[in-house]
């Protein structure tokens, strides 16, 4: 689910309990710095030829969901009806369709097709057929390596799952988050446990390529026993990947409303080193189950058959053609985000202009730092491998971060060729990927 609304910096974390902010790094430079002014820049760049050799992706935001969790900091709407459903939906496809014409797009085809939200599910099977073929209409996705499609467990009616499966979805992803009711009703979530074996058993069953389950560590009221609990039932249940996250308190949640009517400044989860270490206990058990671990949020059973496309190639510079309120996009360089609310986006759209809110042109090297600190999150890499695709050598250039990562135990530089991320630094990933952000970039860095 990939809607931010521009949360504002967190603070560095002094210390170990949970506070306010958003540390997890989706992006490269920070949200923060794209601005209203570079939005030309993105009309400039859709008047270009087409590339020859780069990858497309389609992402479709849709942002309705049966209720708001209370960890939720994403734009989302509880009470639209069928009506207003399909007047987004049409804004959507108006809007794709504005890029579809334009030279930088017009006859590419999607290597890869996300659904993200908000909850896709949401949508009625008609909804869905209607909004997938008219989307193929413009953007032609014959030879589609992934069609990845976020569910939430109680929206999954057996003829839903199917038209899902129908309309060519290969990655399903499953918003479980937990297994324990009490748990997910005091989070804010809309399903319950028993939706989420109903419906993973009829996915199961449809022959979906590729399900994934969600996690959260650290989720109001989570305990030892429960975690435990959680971690078996996910390896009962058996999905072909798990994500696991550590609970944060976004300003713009419930959690955070309820914090600062209560004057508090510490958030009800737990600690950052118990999240770590229920993250860490999951990634072994999960290995003794036969999973492997392949970034600091995912363990996969078969990581040769089991891909994540839309990460990959995202990561490794794709274009993404972006469309619907809230969403990212990145074309040619130049990323864009999409107006946040429903209103002006629809005014936007109506008024037959493309809805984008903010761009940013990025240089060569900040396309550099962005693959680096991203796929940091890997958990390893080969500094040979920048050293050909950008001529930067990282060794030198982040030579000051590294001395101080190895003395702190979060990374082991490996032989001439390769370097691994420890358990304790895969952990911490999305901490440290700060450090290697450009001095202009870098609020939260600590050993620089
Ligand atoms: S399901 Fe919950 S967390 Fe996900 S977008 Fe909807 S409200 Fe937010």
């Amino acid at each position: 689910m990939s809607a931010v609304i521009d949360p504002p910096p967190a603070p560095a974390p002094k210390e170990e309990k949970t506070e306010a902010g958003n540390y997890f790094v989706s992006n490269y430079p920070p949200f923060s710095f794209w601005k209203p002014d570079q939005v030309a820049l993105v009309h400039d760049r859709l008047a270009t030829p087409a590339p020859a050799d780069v990858p497309l992706g389609v992402y479709f935001h849709i942002p309705f969901c049966r209720k708001r969790c209370h960890f939720c900091y994403f734009k989302v709407y509880t009470d639209k009806n069928a009506n207003e459903i399909r007047a987004y939906i049409n804004a959507g496809m108006k809007e794709m369709a504005q890029y579809a014409a334009q030279p930088y797009i017009n006859g590419r085809k999607a290597h890869f097709v996300y659904f993200g939200g908000g909850t896709p599910s949401y949508l009625s099977v008609p909804q869905l057929r209607e909004l997938t073929n008219r989307m193929k209409d413009l953007v032609s996705w014959d030879g589609c390596a992934e069609v990845a499609f976020e569910a939430e467990p109680g929206t999954l009616s057996d003829t839903k799952l199917e038209g899902i499966r129908e309309i060519g979805v290969t990655r399903l992803s499953l918003g479980v988050e937990n297994f324990d009711d009490h748990i997910l009703e005091s989070n804010g979530r809309a399903h319950r446990s028993g939706e989420i074996d109903r419906a993973f058993t009829h996915a199961r069953s449809l022959g979906f390529e590729h399900i994934n389950i969600d996690l959260i560590a650290g989720m109001m009221n989570e305990t030892e026993e429960n975690w435990k609990t959680c971690i078996k039932k996910a390896i009962d249940l058996g999905p072909d990947a798990i994500t696991i996250y550590q609970m944060e308190v976004p300003y713009n949640t419930t959690i955070y409303q309820r914090m600062k009517e209560e004057g508090k400044v510490t958030a009800p989860v737990a600690d950052w080193p118990t999240k770590r270490r229920w993250v860490s206990e999951a990634f072994d058990e999960f290995e003794k189950a036969g999973y492997t671990v392949t970034s600091a949020t995912t363990v996969v059973k078969d990581p040769e058959r089991i891909k994540f496309v839309y990460r990959d190639e995202l990561w490794d510079g794709a274009d993404l053609l972006s469309c619907g309120v809230a969403s990212f996009g990145h074309l040619g360089g130049i990323h864009y985000q999409n107006q946040a609310d429903v209103a002006p986006y629809m005014e936007a759209v109506d008024a037959g202009k493309l809805p984008i809110f903010r761009a940013y042109q990025t240089n060569e090297e900040e396309r550099f730092v962005r693959e680096f600190v991203l796929k940091l999150k890997l958990g390893s890499f080969r500094p040979s491998y920048y050293e050909k695709k950008f001529g930067r050598r990282v060794m030198d250039i982040y030579s000051n971060q590294f001395q101080h990562l190895v003395t702190d135990g979060f990374i082991q530089i490996v032989g001439e060729d390769e370097v691994r991320l420890t358990r304790e630094g895969l952990l911490q990933a999305d901490r440290l990927c700060h450090e290697f952000f450009l001095p202009q970039h870098r609020q939260y860095a600590r050993y620089t």
